[in-house]
């Protein structure tokens, strides 16, 4: 399970080695761009020491530890391999997943999650990224099963919707038309989005072009509101739901996989900035300055201080409450520069991950056996209850 390449550290692929863990923390390193290369005195701000220990060359020099350090030498598929399959595994048990691409504008967070689409899957593309190759595994396995548990009669259904998150507002990516769309929790759906349009998907193709339409109107949105796509958030979201036969009880099996593509995590600069402008750049800052402080929150509850969570103060992190400190297994892949001119920008998004390590999520299998997705979640929703109120 250990790849090699040009690489001096080992890179692990094996997928058992995240079963104990429900939340992963992984660093990837981009390569230097051109322009990083190309400017006078650049220099490294970071050095790997092991599969798992990196340096941040400043001042004090500053040592982290994660789950996994991935260096340039680290290519989409090997990542996918380490990161995807044992979500896609997740998933297939009956695990909510959720894959997180956290860092600064121009760190690499598109690149990982989406990466080359528009050339179709990775058969046409090396540079092809977390997403399609994910759902490209995932219906194979899906294959698979179906095959080896006819007598079951197994049957699946994956349903996928893609949404961005923009000024605190939701805007559907897969239907434009649907602005300002608002979360809701209730015991039958659990916490989701009111309206949000949801497409039935049976291959990776049918993902590609749910993908690639998403991709273009949030373009457009972009370009019609003259702004940066970097200062959304999108979150792709895929229900996999499974039901079989088994001596006479109908099962059931759910899992939400959500791959988020966050937006940028520089500071923004609000100085200067007037009307609509300030309000997006504090607006831009609540998700993810609530998205930091839900984690802080999380740590001091695991470390046995008590603490409200704000999860209700951002619609981001209101929307992934499950993959925060929840019902979920979660992969964050924090991305960084190693350049030098973004020293600062990098060492922030190393504390952020260093932080979200000592999240500790509970994931279950949402499974069933009563032949009722829904009773089961309301049985889910009223044992959240019941753990909030021995608390
Ligand atoms: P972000 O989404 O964080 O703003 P991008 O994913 O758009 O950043 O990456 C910025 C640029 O760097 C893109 O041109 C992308 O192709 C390139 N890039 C990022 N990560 C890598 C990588 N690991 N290997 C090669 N090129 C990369
Ligand atoms: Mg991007």
């Amino acid at each position: 399970d250990v790849v090699e390449s040009n690489r001096s550290f080992e890179f692990r692929e094996d997928p058992s080695f995240w079963k104990d863990h429900n939340v992963q923390v992984i660093i990837r390193i981009r390569p230097l761009s051109n322009s990083e290369i190309s400017l006078q005195g650049h220099g490294n701000c970071v050095r790997q020491e092991s599969s798992q220990t990196m340096t941040w060359i400043g001042h004090p020099e500053s040592r982290f530890t994660f789950d996994m350090v991935a260096d340039e030498n680290v290519t989409q598929e090997m990542l996918f391999k380490a990161a995807g399959v044992p979500m896609v595994e997740n998933c297939m048990e009956g695990y909510n997943s959720c894959v997180f691409a956290y860092g600064q504008t121009g760190s690499g967070k598109t690149h990982t999650m989406l990466g080359d689409i528009e050339g179709g899957t990775r058969r046409h593309s090396v540079n092809c990224g977390m997403t399609p190759r994910v759902f490209e595994y995932l219906f194979s396995r899906i294959q698979k099963e179906r095959e080896a548990r006819r007598e079951e009669n197994i049957k699946f259904t994956c349903r996928c919707s893609f949404l961005e998150i923009y000024n605190e507002q939701i805007l559907d990516l897969l239907d434009p038309s649907s602005v300002n769309l608002q979360i809701r929790e209730d015991t039958k759906k659990g916490i989701h989005v009111e309206d949000l349009k949801e497409v039935e998907v049976t291959s990776a193709r049918d993902v590609m072009q749910q993908l690639l339409q998403g991709a273009a109107n949030r373009k457009v949105a972009a370009t019609n509101m003259n702004r940066a796509s970097s200062r959304s958030h999108s979150v792709f979201t895929c229900v996999i739901e499974s039901k079989w036969e088994s001596q006479g009880v109908t099962h059931h099996r759910f899992a939400r996989f959500n791959l988020v593509d966050l937006a940028g995590s520089e500071r923004q600069k609000s100085s200067g900035a007037e009307g609509e402008r300030l309000k997006e750049a504090t607006n831009i800052n609540k998700s993810l300055s609530t998205l930091g402080l839900v984690i802080m929150n999380l740590v001091s509850i695991s470390n046995g201080k008590s603490h409200h969570v704000p999860y209700r103060d951002s619609k981001l992190t209101f929307l992934l409450q499950d993959s925060l400190g929840g019902n979920a297994k979660t992969c964050i892949i924090a991305n960084i520069s190693p350049s030098s001119c973004c020293s600062l920008e990098t060492l922030s998004t190393l504390k952020f991950a260093q932080r979200a390590k000592f999240i500790k999520n509970h994931a279950f299998v949402n499974e069933d056996a009563s032949g009722d997705v829904l009773a089961m979640r309301i049985q889910i929703q009223n044992l959240k209850k019941e753990v909030a109120r021995l608390r």
